[in-house]
């Protein structure tokens, strides 16, 4: 039986026009992108170019305003610090109580160690972002709003380009993790408010250990990483030229599959959800029904454990995420049911994904479903939210 994966939020399969377009670089171009010579060219001359196809995804303005890192945990803490440097007479950072744990960790680590203040703007149960607690929040003070433009868990997205615009208004910088956004949804930095994003490499089928960050042209920045002067002073160290040439032609591929995933996949994801609504009763979609990336589908099954749910489907050949033995913190953030939270799944499609894996996910669920609550120590007549009604 062929495995199925469909977990495409916590990774992607690496395309294999990727791995072809790194291989040289391991071997035939192996030089320093900063040497003089000849090897350091061909390395140099691959990494400028793959600094484009990383601009003409997200519609910047220009090449340099890309900066190679080790992935999107790296982009996300260095814009944060950056921020807090360059205006180091603000001392409060807006965030969402919905983020990554590499934007969420760092800020209360940064409230622990440096005493800044972090204002989590909370969100309603359908993970949407509370505007009036946000617009409260933006004063004077803040050094810098970071928060995503979508969500891993549930995929839904904000309204980031509004949000920078009114961060703006008193001063702050605007970051953006767009993380799970970039390559789904198009984009066109150029034309926005945002001053920084960040992307990842292995989340759009690029190699694991990869990302950037996108600095806005005349922007201040202080490096997290301090050595070199390798990517304009931005962030030392020796480039990862095969990881930026791979994360290049990832980017470059994501821009010619962005039609295929908001159309093949999406109604993949969409034919999934339907159909376990229909098979399963008390089941429901979490997330905002209509502003949401097109490939998750994160379902609470009530009345069972996410965590026994995943161990079934894994004997079935099935790989798809929950949170582990407590509910995730975005599922708590919304306020959902402990007797649906605890039986969230996320299902991630890709382009790696067909038909036949939605159908073999339907034919196999309602038998586990129904196994796991016959077992279940959480009980129908609990509490199960009307507000949850299917999309
Ligand atoms: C995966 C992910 C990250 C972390 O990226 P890495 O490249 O794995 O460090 C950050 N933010 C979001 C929204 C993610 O999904």
């Amino acid at each position: 039986m062929r495995p199925i994966y469909l977990d495409n939020n916590a990774t992607t399969r690496v395309d294999p026009e990727v791995v072809q377009a790194m291989l040289p670089f391991f071997t035939d171009h192996f030089g320093n992108p900063s040497s003089m010579h000849g090897f350091g060219a061909s390395a140099g001359a691959a990494v400028k170019e793959a600094r484009r196809q990383v601009q003409a995804l997200i519609g910047a303005e220009c090449d340099h305003e890309i900066a190679f890192t080790s992935g999107g945990t790296e982009s996300d803490n260095a814009a944060i610090l950056s921020a807090l440097e360059v205006m180091p007479r603000r001392t409060e950072i807006v965030t969402s109580a919905v983020e990554h744990p590499a934007v969420l960790t760092f800020c209360a680590h940064l409230e622990k160690t440096r005493g800044v203040k972090v204002h989590r703007i909370p969100v309603d149960r359908q993970g949407r972002l509370d505007l009036d607690a946000y617009r409260a929040a933006l004063t004077p003070h803040v050094a810098i709003v970071s928060i995503m433009w979508a969500n891993n868990e549930t995929g839904t997205i904000f309204p980031v380009v509004e949000l920078a615009e009114l961060a703006k208004e008193v001063g702050a910088l605007f970051h953006t993790d767009a993380v799970q956004a970039v390559g789904k949804l198009p984009m066109d930095l150029k034309s926005t408010a945002i001053d920084m994003l960040s992307l990842s490499g292995h989340k759009l089928h690029g190699p694991k250990g990869i990302g950037a960050l996108y600095v806005r042209r005349g922007e201040r920045f202080h490096s997290l990483i301090k050595g070199g002067h390798q990517e304009r002073g931005r962030r030392a160290g020796t480039e990862n030229t095969p990881g930026i040439v791979g994360f290049g032609k990832a980017a470059e591929l994501a821009l010619n599959f962005m039609d295929d995933e908001n159309t093949r996949v999406k109604a993949l994801r969409d034919r999934l959800e339907k159909g376990l609504l229909q098979r399963i009763p008390n089941a429901f979609v979490t997330g905002d029904p209509l502003e949401r990336l097109p490939n998750p589908a994160n379902i609470a099954f009530a009345y069972i454990e996410g965590e026994g749910m995943l161990l079934l489907l894994h004997r079935e050949g099935i790989a798809c995420s929950s949170g582990s033995l407590e509910p995730s913190h975005v599922l708590r953030a919304m306020n959902i049911p402990y007797t649906a939270a605890h039986g969230a799944i996320r299902f991630s499609f890709s382009r790696d994904n067909g038909e036949e894996d939605v159908d073999r996910v339907l034919e196999v669920i309602p038998g586990i479903v129904e196994k796991l609550r016959a077992l279940s120590p959480l009980r129908a007549g609990d509490e199960v939210p009307k507000s949850f009604d299917p999309v």
